[in-house]
């Protein structure tokens, strides 16, 4: 049979599903990020636990590979399979929430972040995750999940208590601490891989009644390389110093040839940010000659909503977004980035970053430094990055036609710059790397662990892609 032949899907009655020959097959075909167009074989549209399982065990019977669908945001296309002729699982259709008296959520594994804030909010309550309203839960809480209140309450992979999963087998069954806890450490970090969540029981928090939004904008950091330098590295021992942050606060820097702001979420009141936060970060700042500086009170709502820069946190499960790009992540252990790694990095970003013809930016998420509850977390799972202190994203871009070969090396060699012994994140994959490389560096020492846990959870390689793990 070839990659595009229509396998016969008697096994699958009852199950709604979509092919080639359908005249929507574009919408349930077509990936996120054009630059990445892969073709499934068919995409199956289950309405319930026991249709994933049919669907799983059909394609197992059949040797399809099989991925699971949630947002469908994946930077790599994985979600449609990361080659043609995939089997694509879209979770779609199971969209339940339902927020218990204890405070935990159950929700199904096609729910979009923006729904679930909206559904959760009635009861005044919130959880870790990341800006973007259209993400799935399915991708996002799986590998990683880094958000504006990830330093106080940990990734969003860390909020989840217990899932229900289907497995390569077809089988359903229960995952936490207390059963099958090597599943439950496999999904937390290489889902992809290993099964495919329909239900997950979500840790919830009270909505914190006091935030402040902030950003300080330092135009004379970006003059030259040494300001540049000098005002990371400042940055970087403040938020290592015991007597001058806690968990409650969140910082992202974003950086180009022409722009430094650093801005983030502080989880209390604006005149406590000013006198706790503010004032201490911009005394000693190295390049505050004509900076401007803007903290604003808000609810949680509203910063939601404002996170997610215009759009709407009410998202159809059918919504789907089309961009060009390619992006490459760079995980720095704690404590951070040595002067000589800064000096190389900002000396590329200046003299590189004016002249590329494509739109990029980057940003780069504090996951460490004092009080941090992404490194403080010492459960069992399968991710790489619990030491990072930062996690830099190069992402480029442009609005139509082909990316060109000279952006493809402007993000790779802006990449390299930071040096060669950091890791990368799954969450932002990287399809430019070849298994092996994208092995190491995203799972650096738990690889070893997982590649055991394949031979015994997906020994026929079902959930599979491109830089899926291999059983050893
Ligand atoms: C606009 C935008 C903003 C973002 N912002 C952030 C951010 O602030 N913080 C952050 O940490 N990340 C962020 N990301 C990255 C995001 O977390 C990942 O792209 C995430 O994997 C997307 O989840 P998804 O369900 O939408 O993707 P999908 O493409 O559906 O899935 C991604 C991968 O997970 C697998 N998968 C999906 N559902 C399941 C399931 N139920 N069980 C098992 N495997 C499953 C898929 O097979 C695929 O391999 C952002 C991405 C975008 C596009």
């Amino acid at each position: 049979m070839g990659n595009s032949d229509i396998p016969d899907t008697g096994g699958l009655q009852g199950i709604e599903i979509k092919t080639p020959l359908d005249p929507d097959w574009g919408v349930y075909s077509s990936t996120y990020n054009r630059r990445v167009p892969v073709i499934p074989r068919i995409v199956v549209l289950p309405a319930t636990t026991e249709h994933v399982s049919q669907a799983v065990r059909w394609a197992a019977a059949y040797g399809f590979k099989v991925q699971a669908r949630s947002g469908g945001h994946s930077y790599a296309s994985h979600s449609s399979g990361g080659m043609d002729g995939s089997v694509v699982i879209d979770l779609r259709r199971l969209q339940n929430i339902e927020l218990g008296q204890d405070g935990i959520v159950r929700v199904g594994g096609g729910v979009r972040l923006g729904n679930l804030d909206r559904a959760i909010w009635q009861d005044g309550r919130a959880i870790a995750h990341g800006t973007c309203p259209t993400v799935g839960i399915g991708g996002h809480f799986t590998h990683g999940g880094f958000g504006v209140t990830s330093r106080a309450w940990g990734l969003s992979m860390d909020q989840i208590l217990r899932l229900d999963v289907v497995m390569a087998d077809g089988q359903i069954v229960q995952a936490s601490e207390m059963v099958n806890n090597d599943l439950f450490m496999a999904m937390r970090g290489a889902a992809d891989s290993f099964g495919i969540a329909v239900n997950f029981y979500i840790r919830t928090q009270e909505a914190p009644k006091a935030i402040t939004k902030w950003s300080v904008d330092l135009p004379q950091a970006m003059k030259t390389v040494d300001n540049a330098v000098e005002t990371f590295q400042y940055i970087q021992d403040f938020v290592n110093d015991a007597s001058k942050i806690d968990r409650n606060l969140n910082v992202v820097i974003f950086l180009g040839h022409d722009r430094f702001t650093i801005e983030g979420t502080y989880l209390g009141g604006a005149l406590q940010f000013h006198d706790m936060v503010l004032m201490p970060l911009l005394q000693g700042c190295p390049a505050k000659d004509g900076h401007s500086a803007s903290y604003n009170p808000v609810g949680w709502m509203m910063l939601l909503q404002q996170l997610a820069d215009g759009q709407d946190l009410n998202v159809s499960p059918n919504h789907m977004e089309r961009l060009i790009f390619f992006a490459k992540s760079v995980a720095v252990s704690n404590p951070g980035l040595s002067r000589d790694e800064l000096k190389t990095y900002f000396e590329y970003l200046l003299s590189e970053g004016q002249s590329t013809s494509i739109g990029y930016f980057v940003g780069v998420q504090l996951y460490g430094g004092i009080d941090s509850q992404i490194t403080a977390n010492t459960m069992r799972d399968a991710y790489g990055h619990r030491d990072a202190m930062w996690m830099f994203q190069h992402y480029g871009f442009v609005n139509e036609g082909t990316f060109p070969e000279e952006g493809i090396r402007f993000i790779d060699n802006l990449n390299k710059a930071l040096g060669s012994k950091h890791g990368a994140s799954n969450n932002y994959a990287d399809p430019s790397m070849e298994r092996d490389e994208a092995h190491k560096l995203y799972y650096g020492a738990k690889l070893e662990i997982l590649t055991k846990l394949k031979g015994a959870l997906d020994p026929q390689d079902v959930f599979s892609h491109p830089q899926s793990i291999q059983k050893e």
